[in-house]
């Protein structure tokens, strides 16, 4: 937790033991999280466990039932939402139907009483940010819905907001426009260096964007880490479990394995097959077992494999060009599985 009194430089975020009840149910429990100011911070995390919540509760829709709130050096725990330095994106853009593209980017600066002059120039400005000068007179209901989520961006960054808070703006598109929009808002972030806090419940795309994720379950945060170090070591079996696929294996299996008195986590991607007679390498950690399934993903092979103790492991190897360099493994062949012991995360 940071301390109340510590300095929070602008678009800095801070929560202090936040929890929030509805009734007697809780939907966030004494939560702390601090976000970097220019950070892309992803809140991951099952349906239920939280994370809109806390979006809510940083924009002033929600009240927090106890804890603090902070951005920048100011306590925003009491402040109405137009008080606060941010804005918000939701999923549905809330676009104004009747009005025109330029007239719903122009919208919160004619509410903050600017001058029509100085409006055309910063709606010119933001419409040219997000590639859509040439819309600007037409409706809503005229744009794709990858415009229009374009359009909800500009709207919002035209107030120029410390922290901008996003509740799963790609949740609409389809899969593709869904992965062209992740990397523009990327590079979009990185150009304003506004501080990004992104709700969604797909993995792929929090490690895609993220500086670091919050991964949420429950009301709590379990693991708040860079994209990488929360995918290669999670620090709980649900990360681990709801960041991709992974191996669990049990602290009694570890411990035969490797000496660990812990559970252990390991990629697929992690785990190789050993070939015939081919020589494992030095700190390997090395299982028999039988091939049980050989799925063909596209861009890789899984191939599961039956280990000793009811233990099933995944290797995941890339396919190349040329399928005879591919893994050449059928159901029931005898294999050994390999991975490196410190590719393995420990669970507690
Ligand atoms: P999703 O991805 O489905 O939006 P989430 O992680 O964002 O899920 P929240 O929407 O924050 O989860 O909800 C957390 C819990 O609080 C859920 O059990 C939800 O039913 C409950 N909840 C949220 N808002 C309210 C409300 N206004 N009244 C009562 N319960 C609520």
């Amino acid at each position: 937790a940071t301390p109340a009194s510590a300095q929070l430089r602008p678009g800095e975020v801070s929560l202090a033991g936040v929890t929030k009840q509805f009734g007697d149910m809780t939907a966030v429990r004494e939560l702390d999280l601090r976000v970097r100011a220019g950070e892309f911070l992803s809140m991951l995390g099952p349906s239920g466990s939280g994370k809109t919540t806390v979006l809510r509760m940083i924009a002033g829709f929600e009240e927090v039932t106890s804890g603090s709130i902070r951005i920048g050096n100011q306590d925003v725990t009491r402040l109405p939402a137009h008080q606060r330095p941010v804005n918000t994106v939701f999923q549905d853009y809330a676009l104004f139907p009747h009005l025109s593209i330029a007239d719903n980017v122009a919208y919160g600066l004619k509410v903050r009483g600017e001058s029509k002059a100085d409006r055309i120039a910063s709606v010119t400005a933001a419409l040219e940010q997000v590639r859509l000068q040439h819309v600007a007179d037409r409706l809503p209901h005229q744009l794709s819905g990858g415009q229009r989520q374009r359009i909800a961006l500009a709207r919002a960054l035209i107030l120029r907001p410390r922290v901008l808070l996003l509740d799963e703006p790609l949740g609409a598109l389809d899969k593709q426009l869904r992965e062209e929009m992740q990397i523009e808002l990327k590079s979009m972030q990185r150009e304003v260096g506004i501080t990004f806090i992104f709700v969604t419940h797909d993995q792929e795309e929090a490690l895609t964007l993220s500086d670091r994720v919050a991964v949420f379950n429950d009301g709590r945060i379990e693991q708040v880490d860079t994209a990488r170090a929360v995918y290669e070591y999670p620090e709980t079996e649900f990360v681990a479990r709801f960041l991709g696929l992974s191996n669990i294996i049990p602290a009694p299996l570890a411990a035969q394995l490797t000496g660990s008195d812990r559970a252990i986590s390991i990629r697929p991607e992690r785990v190789r097959l050993i070939e015939g007679d081919a020589a494992p390498r030095p700190h390997d950690v090395i299982l028999d077992g039988t091939v049980a399934e050989v799925v063909y993903t596209g861009p890789t092979t899984r191939v599961l494999v039956d280990a000793a103790d009811g233990l099933r492991i995944i290797a995941e190897t890339p396919n190349s060009h040329h399928p005879s360099a591919d893994v050449r493994v059928d159901r029931g062949d005898r294999v050994r599985v390999a991975w490196e012991a410190d590719h393995a995360a420990a669970l507690p």
